[in-house]
């Protein structure tokens, strides 16, 4: 989209003609039904959801295990709350940390099989911290097409040259490295991808790496708590919990809190201490949201039949549309897209769902390619079966 905005001056007129800008260029969002909104709920994220004085079966939470909404994850952010108070109040380094920060990377890096692990204020930071300390100019990224934004904005504060390569297409991959001179490579996928909820072919691509001694940096912001025996993640699930990479997650999906996190090789992680800046410019997360995500790792090692509820419960959901002749991409997680194609229709299929009482939303261009929108279900363990097929109901 080109953009239109004058020049900035400091004048009373130049601030209007800024604001002119940016209402034509919401206008021209507007017309190709692209704006977006925030919509409130009054209640917490459980599978039913008051918003707009309705009740909602929540098809958009990142709830994936009902963790955020548990008792012992409450609990535990009260408990460090009274203890610790309410911040941080200053950055890592500046001493803003708890035990409780210290105890969740110790755990992380268990969980993930990595030496160490680093907490970042979120998912976002972490990839942006991540890149852009381990890339600089003359080295390049091979950054996978569908790749989360963070990933996209990482690679661009790094500096590195960038190199995108094909949805999943090793083969791609390997030739567009095999054309490219680079001082240093870095390879960076998610490992269930956000918008499609597919898998990444994490062997191949560990090997891959491998044999071209690139660094793998691998995201696994979808997967942790929700795949693998142990809830480690896409790497455990597929047999690589051990592979060599540098392994990014994020507190705010299946572990109910907020934050991110790299968990790597130790002087990876002293390196990020030292050169990382969303880690050395930030308040450390506050203790409640540690303490949260410590709970929450408590009943993700103790209950792996939240896992096998969640898979079921998306099984449902994806054969359910797959036989109404529904479009579902190759999904093999609790993330279900419905592809409909044209943004408007994406809209018109979010408005038909609203009225049948569920809420799941209409993912449009620029987040996803265009003529690929479609509505993007997430499913939570604790969703019931009644919940899918009421979602089934109102698509057919
Ligand atoms: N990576 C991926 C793949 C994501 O989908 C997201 C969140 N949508 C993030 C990173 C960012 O995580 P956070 O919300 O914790 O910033």
């Amino acid at each position: 989209m080109a953009s239109t905005r004058p020049p900035a001056t400091e004048t009373a007129d130049g601030v209007a003609g800024w604001e002119a800008a940016l209402a034509a260029e919401l206008a021209e969002i507007d017309a190709n039904s692209l704006r977006r909104r925030i919509e409130t709920p009054e209640s917490g994220q459980e599978p039913r959801v008051q918003l707009g004085g309705q009740t909602l079966l929540h098809f958009t939470s990142n709830n994936y295990l009902g963790l955020a909404t548990d008792a012992h994850l409450t609990e535990a952010a009260i408990e460090a709350t009274r203890r610790y108070g309410t911040s941080a109040s200053a950055s890592r380094l500046l001493c803003g940390s708890t035990p409780l920060h210290e105890q969740l990377e110790a755990r992380l890096a268990r969980l993930k099989s990595r030496e160490r692990c680093l907490l970042f204020s979120s998912g976002y930071l972490a990839n942006l911290g991540v890149i852009s300390a381990l890339a600089g100019p003359g080295d390049v990224v091979f950054s996978d097409a569908l790749n989360h934004a963070s990933i996209i904005d990482g690679c661009r504060l790094s500096r590195a040259g960038v190199a995108v390569y094909r949805h999943v297409d090793l083969d791609y991959l390997e030739t567009l490295i095999r054309r490219t001179p680079a001082r240093r490579r870095l390879i960076v996928s998610e490992t269930v991808f956000s918008m499609d909820g597919d898998l990444a072919p994490l062997p191949d691509l560990v090997e891959l790496a491998a044999r071209h001694d690139a660094l793998l940096i691998l995201d696994e912001a979808h997967a942790t708590g929700v795949l693998g025996a142990g809830g480690a993640g896409a790497l455990e699930q597929l047999g690589v919990a051990d592979a060599s990479a540098v392994v990014v997650g994020t507190l705010s999906k299946a572990l109910g809190s907020v934050g991110g996190f790299v968990a790597a090789d130790g002087p990876v992680v002293d390196y990020l201490i030292n050169r990382s800046r969303p880690f050395i410019f930030n308040t450390a997360l506050p203790p409640a949201a540690v303490a949260a995500a410590l709970a929450a790792l408590d009943i993700v090692a103790a209950e792996p039949e939240r896992r096998a509820r969640l898979q079921q419960l998306s099984t449902r959901l994806r054969d359910g549309l797959a036989s109404a002749g529904f479009e579902t991409g190759p999904s093999e997680t609790q993330i279900v897209p419905m592809i409909v194609g044209d943004a408007d229709d994406a809209l018109a299929m979010e408005r038909r769902l609203r009225d049948a009482g569920v809420l799941a939303k209409a993912v449009r261009p620029p987040t996803v390619p265009a003529g690929s929108s479609r509505i993007r279900f997430n499913v939570m363990a604790t969703h019931e079966p009644a919940d899918i097929d009421v979602v089934l109901d109102a698509v057919t």
